[in-house]
């Protein structure tokens, strides 16, 4: 007899302000100057996750923790994971090689100095690492990172971010590094993104439910992701385009709600306990190939990014 187990999936949360979110375009000369205005969606969080007994993977903005190094410790005390979001939000694609080395690590130097433990985990701001500067992989991964949830497998709506045809599953990449990808909704031959930010408000709750399904036949956790200007309906409204003011403003006050409902249908664990299963199931596998290749006196490749789905 077959036992299936119900796969468990991973809760997320990019910390950062509600003046980084690309959409609203607020230049960096200007964040000083602006409330952050997190105490209360946090502690909404953290009131969520704690009727759930759930803990989750807080992927912290290094301007954050400097500005409001209360916060970060008061999630960590809560027994949530403290993850890096990088030091100023820049997109990863904007950025060289050794702007990006720098950047990671003075955001994994402030987190870690705050919270006394190592930081293993990485997202970048606005999943934008592609098959373009897949080398900032192999850059996390030399810096001590040990797992990435920054690949959206998806052609994106607005083409930003998303590499078409990356695994849906976790995946171990060729540097060593593990690799949680966003989720995604399959429509017909279609992958559309799913189950984070802006389309966790935007999609109709049943495409949630959806991905969860489907991901649940699949046997693959969806990792779910929210910022907590998501939870804040009151924030300065900015003048702009439609398309990101519809992207950035609609369905704010649900969000909470929505969130309770998900967190009331499926189990959920940080990325850091994720990678911690995976690397206890993959271990006997690995001690295998390293076997042959010392047999064989090659290397053993592993997964790529780029590989097809699954
Ligand atoms: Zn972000």
């Amino acid at each position: 007899m077959t036992i299936k187990i119900q796969p468990q999936h991973a809760f997320t949360v990019d910390l950062e302000a509600w003046f980084h979110a690309h959409n609203l375009n607020i230049a960096r000369s200007q964040w000083d100057e602006l409330p952050l205005r997190l105490d209360e969606p946090v502690q909404q969080l953290l009131m969520l996750l704690e009727k759930h007994h759930t803990r989750a993977t807080f992927f912290v903005l290094g301007y954050v923790a400097r500005r409001q190094p209360s916060l970060v410790t008061a999630i960590h005390q809560a027994g949530h994971e403290i993850a890096s979001h990088g030091m100023n939000h820049q997109r990863v694609d904007k950025l060289s090689e050794s702007q990006f080395r720098d950047d990671v690590s003075r955001a994994k130097q402030t987190l870690e100095s705050l919270i006394g433990e190592p930081v293993i985990g990485y997202r970048a701001p606005a999943y934008s690492i592609g098959s373009e500067n897949h080398w900032s992989l192999d850059v996390l991964r030399e810096l001590g990172m040990c797992y990435d949830s920054s690949i959206y497998p998806v052609r994106s709506p607005h083409s930003r971010y998303g590499v078409p045809g990356a695994s849906l599953s976790p995946t171990t990449l060729d540097c060593g590094l593990y690799e949680f990808p966003l989720p995604t909704w399959k429509l017909f031959h279609h992958r559309l993104p799913a189950a984070t930010g802006g389309y966790l408000r935007l999609w109709p709750m049943l495409i949630t439910r959806q991905t969860f399904s489907q991901y649940d036949k699949a046997n693959r956790p969806v990792v779910v992701n929210v910022h907590p200007w998501e939870l804040d309906p009151g924030q300065p409204r900015q003048a702009v385009p439609f398309m990101r003011r519809l992207t950035h403003y609609t369905n704010l006050s649900k969000t909470l709600s929505r969130l309770d409902r998900v967190l009331s249908r499926h189990e959920f664990l940080t990325l850091r306990d994720m990678y911690q299963q995976y690397i206890q199931t993959m271990q006997p596998k690995q001690k295998v190939l390293k076997q042959a290749s010392t047999q064989n006196r090659t290397r053993p490749t592993l997964h790529k990014v780029s590989e097809a789905n699954a």
